[in-house]
């Protein structure tokens, strides 16, 4: 069995591949050209939110039974060309729950506390204490879209800062949001009612731009918005109006409708727009983890 690992994924995860007698080969910057060439020699393909793995690529692979993603969203991968062929893809759900989750209330923190541009400030010889007043989250609405994996634990996060949490979830049982004290809420009365948004959905056809000017409209004055799930489900064009417009406080975004993003768009010359290179699951832990889940995987594929 031989695989390719696209990425950069744990070494613990290799050492374990090669340990069951897999042949391993890391090209962790291939391009999608060089991949379309080489995947014919491959039985398995991991990745991470890159590279692409299109239909042209997967039709390909002619010996290609398994493509594994280390981390959650798949929506870099053609599953539907995949199926189509046999080809299983898996992910790893829940390797990298925590570290987003922590990440997000890390950005909260720093959009309410204005951290990152307290530190910038700084750093150029300033001292503008007043510049950097903030907001308090104790007694604060946050609504969370999306009470998945992720979003569930930022919620019992947020209950310990002594928040209100609200959640739109349609696909989830109020039970198990009342079990940590969230109210399952309409899109509607979450979009008008919360102080802080933060989104934790899957993109689809269904989440895309679901936060756009209209929603924006009907927001409270001053409304935090995160977005730590994927880009686009949160109009970038509509974000930089609002918050050109004063009616958004801040914004904090870990993922870009475009990856990497157009830098020359307005949103990155503003002020009040905290940004993080899509490192939501970047930490050891969470990388030790899926590659740990997707190599297990693949072994489990290869021994039948
Ligand atoms: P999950 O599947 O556990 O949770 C997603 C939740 O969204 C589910 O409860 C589902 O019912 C809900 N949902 C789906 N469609 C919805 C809709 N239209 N309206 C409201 N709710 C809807 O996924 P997760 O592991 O919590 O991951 C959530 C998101 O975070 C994914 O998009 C994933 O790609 C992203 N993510 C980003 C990073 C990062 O590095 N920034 C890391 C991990 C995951």
């Amino acid at each position: 069995m031989k695989v390719l690992v696209a990425s950069n994924i744990a070494k613990e995860a290799i050492e374990l591949l090669k340990a069951e007698g897999m042949e391993v080969d890391v090209r962790a910057d291939i391009s999608e050209e060089e991949l379309k060439e080489v995947i014919k020699d491959y039985d398995a393909l991991i990745v991470r939110s890159k590279p692409k793995v299109t239909r042209e690529i997967i039709e390909r692979g002619e010996k290609l039974k398994i493509i594994g993603r280390a981390g959650v969203g798949v929506d870099n991968i053609d599953v539907d060309a995949a199926t189509e062929r046999g080809i299983i893809v898996v992910n790893a759900p829940g390797g990298n729950t925590i570290s987003t989750a922590e990440l997000t209330m890390g950005l909260i923190i720093s959009a309410a506390r204005k951290i990152p541009q307290a530190d910038r400030s700084v750093k150029e010889g300033k001292w503008e204490r007043k510049k950097f007043e903030g907001l308090e989250l104790r007694g604060k609405t946050l609504g969370i879209i999306g009470l998945g994996r992720i979003g569930f634990e930022v919620a019992k996060r947020a209950k310990s800062f002594e928040m209100r949490v609200i959640a739109y979830d349609p696909y989830i049982s109020p039970e198990r949001a009342k079990s940590i004290g969230v109210e399952l809420v309409s899109f509607d009365y979450l979009i008008e009612n919360s102080d802080i948004i933060t989104v934790h959905v899957p993109k689809t056809k269904e989440t895309e731009k679901m936060i756009s000017y209209e929603e924006f409209r009907k927001m409270k004055d001053n409304v935090i918005i995160v977005n730590c799930a994927r880009g686009g489900i949160v109009d970038e064009d509509a974000l930089y109006e609002a918050l050109k417009s004063g009616k958004v406080y801040m914004a904090a975004l870990d993922v870009y409708e475009k990856e990497p993003p157009n830098f020359n768009h307005p949103l990155f010359k503003l002020e009040n727009v905290i940004t993080t290179p899509h490192i939501g699951a970047s930490t050891k832990e969470a990388q030790k983890s899926v590659g740990m889940i997707i190599a297990r995987d693949i072994i489990n594929l290869y021994k039948g």
